[in-house]
């Protein structure tokens, strides 16, 4: 589903609105400005409600016709920095504790609670003791919020810039991750990460996971990096011929392999939750940068 693609009549039915038109034409304009907004509402509230079972990705091919129907990047950043409410902590910028982000972040954790609380997600599948329930986390804007390095580089990815903020552990908590994965694994769950950074980058994923509170196991049986070899599992017969969503989705095959369930998939791209291997995905919102 393209949740983008309602807004763009109304953005081009606004840009319009400035020229001179005639009475049939306005009255055009606002009935379909109203089927829109209903249309928009519906599919809105669709997505909302779908997001945990059936992460819908954008339609990245999309070629506008209208340039003025496609987002301003310097308006887009803007509203970036605002929803994030960007707060400077010594040099870096990070989000605030009381921003949108943090807020909606709130939400997400508040339902996530409810249903690892529920016995339907404590025992998957119905079989006490046989299946172990487990909860997989992605690393970067899921368990660590990674704003501070999108606004050093001006959110233009560099693998070297950015390996300098992931060796020193420079990044923040997602608000609210913590508490949730502790107290996940203290109800019972085992705790996985899996993350698209390599294995190189192992001690600084491990340093910063730590540093910023997460008290859970962080060894290679729980914490999944890329290899630069893929092990024989995900059938890929190099790093670079396996998409994300091959990876990810094989390492959780792996993981339940293993004997266990994984009852919640925590992910902020479509690809972290695409593939199966999750009884329920939890997407997670990241405005900064898009994953195939
Ligand atoms: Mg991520």
């Amino acid at each position: 589903m393209d949740v983008e693609a309602p807004e763009r009549p109304t953005i081009d039915s606004g840009r319009r609105g400035s020229a001179p038109r005639s009475r049939h034409t306005s009255l055009f304009v606002g009935i379909a400005i109203a089927v829109f907004a209903l249309l928009f509402g519906s599919i809105a509230t669709a997505s909302a409600k779908d997001d945990h079972h059936h992460p819908s990705p954008p339609n990245p091919s999309a070629t506008p016709v209208h340039g003025d129907a496609i987002p301003n990047v310097t308006l887009v950043e803007n509203q970036i920095k605002a929803y994030y409410s960007d707060t400077l902590v010594g040099t870096d910028h990070v989000p605030s504790a009381t921003g949108n982000y943090a807020k909606e972040m709130a939400k997400i954790e508040k339902a996530a609670d409810a249903y690892l609380a529920s016995s339907k997600a404590r025992h998957p599948r119905g079989v006490k003791g046989k299946v172990k329930p487990a909860v997989l986390f992605d690393v970067d804007d899921t368990t660590l919020n990674t704003y501070n390095y999108e606004i050093f580089s001006g959110f233009s990815y560099n693998p070297v810039t950015n390996a300098e903020y992931v060796n020193d552990a420079r990044f923040p908590a997602v608000p609210g991750m913590p508490s949730l994965v502790n107290w996940a694994a203290k109800k019972g769950y085992t705790v996985f990460f899996l993350t698209g950074r390599p294995e190189a980058q192992r001690a600084g994923t491990v340093t910063n996971l730590v540093k910023v509170g997460y008290q859970v196991p962080t060894d290679a049986n729980h914490l999944y990096l890329k290899q630069a070899t893929p092990p024989s599992y995900l059938h890929c017969a190099a790093v670079t011929t396996c998409t994300t969503i091959e990876y990810k989705s094989g390492t959780r095959a792996h993981i339940e392999s293993l004997g266990y369930d994984i009852v919640g998939n925590f992910g902020d791209q479509f690809s972290d939750l695409s593939g199966g291997y999750g009884d329920r995905t939890f997407k997670l919102p990241n405005p900064m940068y898009y994953l195939p």
